[in-house]
């Protein structure tokens, strides 16, 4: 590994232009909102935006964790935003989203993880645009009690919870999580209700090896996770984990292929692809099929 490799052709990022691009920055700003578009500097930000379609982060831009691939600031956070909701609700609306994906940072310092506070958003969003789909991003909320029940009382569209590399590599990468915890998350949410599609990611480069991503695959379908993404991993900085390598845009389509025949209903699986990349048109074509 060498955190000097190159980078290929195909990972290629246009710098943000559009007018939308800056129609979202400053209605993200007025509304004191983070994106993870943004916080986790997100090689797409420019596409994305330019069709009006951001991931916005909850309960502040510091996280309590400090997972060795991610961009987000660590340190002891704020106190939660009680019109953060509301905030949320409103740029639903001004920016007419048909499908909002929501995330937030880790929360271990509150009793509940933050999963009351990703309710209230929920609901804030629904009632204010009843039509929008919403997908929520969630953290393990490790400990807490009932963190994933009051998430998915409030019956988001779409579950993700992302578990970002194989088994082997946690203890390197995600060091404060478990891969089986994670596992058990997406399945809980499946069973409390069958209705919520649940979704689940990992990023590759990192130095996994095929198997050890078709084992996740595997592990992945029998927590009943209906959707898939798989992205290159980009190091954000000199003091994050060194990509491993890059793979090939060839071997990103085996993935897919593979994936699809396991039985995902949605697979994105591209060097640029996102948790949230695409999340709206893939869902929206999903609901039309
Ligand atoms: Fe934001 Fe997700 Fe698009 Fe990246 S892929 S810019 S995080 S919506
Ligand atoms: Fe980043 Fe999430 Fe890890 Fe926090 S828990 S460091 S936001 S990936």
């Amino acid at each position: 590994p060498d955190g000097r490799l190159r980078k290929p052709s195909w990972i290629r990022v246009k710098a943000p232009t559009s007018k939308e691009y800056a129609e979202t920055r400053q209605l993200m700003r007025s509304k004191s909102l983070h994106t993870v578009c943004e916080e986790a500097a997100c090689p797409n930000i420019g596409e994305c935006w330019k069709h009006r379609h951001a991931t916005v982060m909850i309960l502040g831009d510091i996280c309590t964790r400090a997972c060795r691939f991610c961009n987000v600031k660590t340190g002891k956070p704020g106190m939660v935003d009680a019109n953060e909701p509301a905030h949320v609700a409103e740029a639903t609306v001004s920016m007419g989203l048909a499908h909002v994906v929501i995330t937030s940072v880790d929360r271990d310092d509150l009793p509940d993880g933050g999963a009351a506070h990703f309710a209230r958003v929920i609901s804030a969003v629904r009632v204010a645009s009843p039509k929008t789909t919403i997908e929520v991003l969630t953290p393990d909320f490790r400990g807490k009690d009932g963190g994933v029940e009051a998430v998915v009382e409030a019956k988001p569209d779409v579950f993700n919870h992302n578990l970002e590399t194989v088994p082997r590599l946690y203890n390197a990468i995600r060091p404060s999580a478990r891969y089986f915890g994670s596992l058990r998350v997406l399945e809980k949410a499946k069973e409390l209700d069958p209705q919520i599609f649940t979704k689940s990611g990992i990023m590759v480069g990192l130095g996994e090896t095929k198997e050890e991503v078709f084992q996740v695959m595997d592990d992945l379908r029998a927590a009943n996770v209906d959707f898939l993404t798989i992205g290159q991993y980009l190091q954000p900085t000199p003091q994050h984990a060194e990509v491993a390598r890059y793979v090939t845009p060839e071997e990103f389509e085996e993935y897919r292929k593979v994936a699809r025949a396991k039985g995902f209903l949605l697979v994105s699986a591209t060097p640029l692809t996102r948790s949230s990349y695409h999340a709206d048109r893939d869902f929206a074509e999903l609901k039309a099929a």
